[in-house]
């Protein structure tokens, strides 16, 4: 199956991050620190830009980009000046913005430099380490400077309704969490896996036969590339495409589209989904739980399991996010 060209990217520019949500499946928080240069985002974007024949919409995330305000704006204004094609969007949860006029120039600066939307995120688990009052500012002041059209609260229900999380008692939390994963919204990888999983209905290994990953993996155009360069499918953190630097994306590109069939672990995934990797994992001991909330669960699992063992180093990485989810 010939691959789809990478056409969306999401520089992650840093894995550091003030917050540790319950349901970061990049497993960020504040002792992560593995982040990118200026100049190192600059090459990767230029990279993306060349390898991509329609271009390629770069967005900036983290971990929380605007930890480093002055690297965050120094490389959009750098991008632009260069001519890199449009900065499609900046995510923060607005941990930041605690002062009506720093996040009226912030959001002024980025819309100067070129940003297309503000993306806030806001939930239950991000409200565990942000007080709701910043989210709502940012919204307001975001929504009066770029309009409202260009600002994206992920999610607006939550925000509506939201309260701050952090000290709640835990059967509210628990009641709270168990509604909200009842949305269906989260990925069950990476922090989630251990940290949403518990209150939700598990299925026996069987559920989880013929549920090959193909589209995901071979026909997506997004793509994540973390503070190392290594590039992800957008939804599967921690299993890697390739690592631009000692390759360019084109490079990365080209590669997979001859041998992804071949690879133990995306090739397998792709073929069979996450069962497919338990018969290898389980021959050198690796024991199922006795049921998962969902595919993603099973292969998140399967996968950190076999990283912390030091397997498949090629496609399995980085190694900070699988020891990161504790
Ligand atoms: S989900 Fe976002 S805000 Fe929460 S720890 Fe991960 S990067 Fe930080
Ligand atoms: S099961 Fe694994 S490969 Fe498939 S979509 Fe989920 S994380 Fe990605």
């Amino acid at each position: 199956m010939p691959l789809k060209h990478w056409s969306f990217a999401g520089l992650m520019l840093t894995s550091w991050c003030n917050a540790r949500c319950a349901s970061c499946y990049l497993c960020c928080g504040p002792d992560r620190q593995e982040s990118m240069t200026v100049e190192g985002a600059l090459g990767i974007w230029r990279s993306l830009q060349e390898a991509c024949p329609h271009g390629c919409r770069v967005h900036i995330s983290g971990g929380e980009p605007f930890g480093d305000w002055p690297r965050l704006i120094d490389l959009a204004r750098r991008a632009q000046a260069a001519g890199l094609g449009p900065l499609e969007k900046v995510e923060t949860n607005a941990f930041w913005a605690d002062d009506p006029g720093v996040v009226h120039d912030r959001v002024a600066a980025l819309d100067g430099a070129g940003m297309g939307k503000l993306v806030i995120s806001t939930d239950p688990y991000h409200q565990a380490f942000v007080p709701i009052a910043r989210v709502r500012l940012l919204a307001q002041v975001a929504g009066e400077v770029l309009g409202p059209g260009r600002v994206q609260v992920r999610w607006r229900d939550w925000l509506a309704e939201g309260v701050d999380t952090a000290g709640m008692d835990q059967p509210s939390w628990q009641a709270l969490v168990a509604r909200y994963v009842a949305r269906g919204r989260d990925r069950l990888c990476g922090r989630a896996a251990g940290g949403l999983t518990g209150g939700m209905q598990l299925k026996g290994l069987g559920e989880f036969a013929d549920q090959p990953c193909r589209a995901v993996l071979l026909r997506s155009r997004h793509v994540h590339i973390d503070p190392s360069g290594y590039v992800m499918p957008a939804t599967c953190a921690g299993l890697v495409l390739g690592q631009v630097g000692p390759e360019s994306v084109a490079q990365i590109w080209q590669r997979l589209n001859a041998d992804h069939a071949a690879r133990p672990v995306l090739g397998t995934l792709a073929r069979c989904g996450p069962v497919g990797l338990l018969a290898p994992a389980q021959a050198v001991g690796f024991a199922p739980q006795p049921g998962y909330a969902g595919k993603c669960h099973l292969c998140w699992d399967v996968r950190r399991w076999l990283a912390l063992g030091g397997l498949y180093g090629d496609e399995l990485g980085p190694l900070a996010l699988y020891q990161a989810a504790g």
